[in-house]
């Protein structure tokens, strides 16, 4: 997710991992040319890594093989500029050792999709992303009914203290969220990554802030805006 120079030719990773979750590494020598890890260790390569584990909190990579190495994102500014926000989300959502498989898969989804599909670096996608990514990390708005009464009907008000959408009669607190926001959100956590929904700007900012309150309420995290 990370690469960060150190001494002379030595690199600190901030890792993200199937296994591990986040994961701090060091990697020794691998600025020097003959490196044996190639330019492998940079930023949204998928690798498969050994490391063992030191004294200190960073593990040691000892080899990297390239899993996929996601060109399309070092040619394309706006590919690059998604992956890297997503990167982040995850790093800022995620800051445990608790290995998250949903999470995880869904980070070398997005990588693949932004590497591959040109056409994929849109806000829609990027909140798509940020929507499963809530619903990966155990914080999913209730989008079906009321999220304080129950009511099934007249919802066009989120509330993240509430928990998700709400009703006229709950919505103290709320902001409005309107039909085709809240479609949005339902569609993009039902579908699969690829098949992202679409929707005009005032829906996608509704939803963004929608995702934006549910994550400063219940994480404590403050991610900026999906412009
Ligand atoms: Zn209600």
């Amino acid at each position: 997710m990370r690469s960060i120079r150190y001494g002379e030719a030595d690199r600190i990773l901030h890792l993200y991992s199937q296994d591990h979750g986040r994961l701090g590494a060091i990697a020794k020598g691998v600025r020097r040319v003959k490196s044996r890890f190639g330019g492998r260790l940079e930023p949204l390569f998928r690798v498969q890594l050994i490391a063992h584990e030191g004294r200190g909190e960073l593990v040691t990579v000892t080899s990297a093989e390239t899993v996929e190495a996601h060109p399309g994102l070092r040619v394309r500014r706006d590919s690059l500029e998604r992956a890297t926000q997503a990167c982040d989300a995850v790093l800022r959502l995620l800051d445990s050792a608790e290995p998250n498989l949903a999470a995880y898969n869904l980070l070398c989804h997005e990588l693949q999709l932004l590497d591959r599909d040109a056409g994929a670096a849109t806000r829609a996608q990027a909140l798509a992303f940020r929507a499963k990514l809530l619903l990966a990390a155990g914080f999913a708005p209730e989008l079906a009914a009321c999220a304080s009464c129950g009511e099934r009907e007249h919802l066009g008000a989120f509330s993240a203290a509430a928990g998700g959408i709400v009703c006229p009669g709950c919505e103290a607190g709320s902001f409005p969220l309107g039909e085709e926001a809240h479609a949005f959100l339902v569609d993009a956590l039902a579908r699969p990554l690829a098949e992202y929904p679409q929707a005009s700007d005032r829906a996608l900012a509704q939803a963004d802030r929608a995702i934006g309150e549910t994550l400063e309420h219940h994480a404590h995290v403050r991610l900026r805006r999906v412009a």
